[in-house]
């Protein structure tokens, strides 16, 4: 599906963190500095609810929102933007009078609605739903960027990924759109080899809320139209759905058996390893 994807279109937008290098271990160590600041009674259960979640045993999936003020699980349409069903942790329909309808990609406010758009997200839903403040959350948050930077030597670039896009660079243009900040940017594509690849580097993007102001900006840098872009991401809610609300292919990049939507500009993929 991506060789497809790639053969109809002209300029493939590509996340960095999650995209393009492997490895999901950084979840593991978000989770352990997450239950330091949780009383110890909470661990097991705090647990549970995580193996349920990764196992896709439980309302709390990718692709859904959180409301931190009812305490329940939206699903959520990318296309629709509806709010179609909430439930609670015990996997129970619920009804909540007090919600809008609809929530647009640009209205998630991390107050109350918090987008469980990658791995990172349901941990913290987990801490927050057993009462972690975000002070507490964004300290744990903190930690793990800084255990992750102290294991830079760690991370595993993708198998084959610097040769194919080298090559791939030469027929098509290459976006890089990321929310990380410019030092650490330059530093992991380094640290990749992916330094010399991209024809554009947008850093400190604050997706999802700006995704979809940077996707029409590329459409009218490139002079193209939505059909012939590409968006490539580890996030769904940052880089997939605005990209299928723009009329853009979107190929979410997850380990995760989670399918959110069924659509012929939407597909799933586990790696972009080409070994
Ligand atoms: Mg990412």
């Amino acid at each position: 599906m991506l060789n497809s994807f790639i053969e109809k279109t002209d300029v493939i937008i590509f996340d960095l963190d999650g995209t393009l290098y492997e490895g999901d271990q950084h979840f593991a160590l978000m989770v352990e500095n997450l239950k330091q600041r949780l009383p110890e009674k909470h661990h097991k259960a705090f647990d549970e609810l995580y193996q349920k979640s990764l196992a896709g045993d439980h309302a709390l999936t990718i692709g859904k929102v959180y409301d931190v003020q009812e305490d329940v699980i939206w699903t959520w349409d990318p296309f629709t933007t509806e709010l179609t069903n909430a439930q609670n942790w015990d996997n129970e329909q619920v009804h909540i009078y007090d919600a809008p309808t609809k929530l647009s990609v640009s209205e998630f406010d991390y107050q109350r609605f918090v987008p469980i758009g990658d791995g990172w997200w349901p941990p913290y839903s987990i801490a927050r739903h057993f009462g972690l403040t975000v002070e507490d959350t964004q300290w744990a948050y903190r930690r793990t960027k800084e255990q992750m930077a102290n294991l830079d030597g760690m991370l595993e670039p993708t198998p084959g990924l610097q040769q194919y896009l080298e090559e791939l660079s030469k027929a098509k243009k290459l976006v890089l759109i990321t929310n990380s900040e410019i030092d650490d940017v330059h530093r992991l594509l380094k640290f990749l080899g992916l330094d010399h690849i991209f024809s554009d580097i947008v850093p400190s993007a604050l997706k999802p809320m700006n995704t979809n102001k940077h996707f029409k900006e590329v459409l009218t840098r490139y002079d193209v139209k939505p059909e012939q872009v590409l968006s490539i991401g580890d996030n769904f809610m940052n880089e997939v759905a605005p990209a299928l609300q723009l009329g853009m292919y979107g190929i979410w990049l997850t380990t995760s058996n989670e399918v959110p939507l069924k659509n012929d500009k939407f597909a799933k993929i586990r790696t972009l390893a080409t070994e």
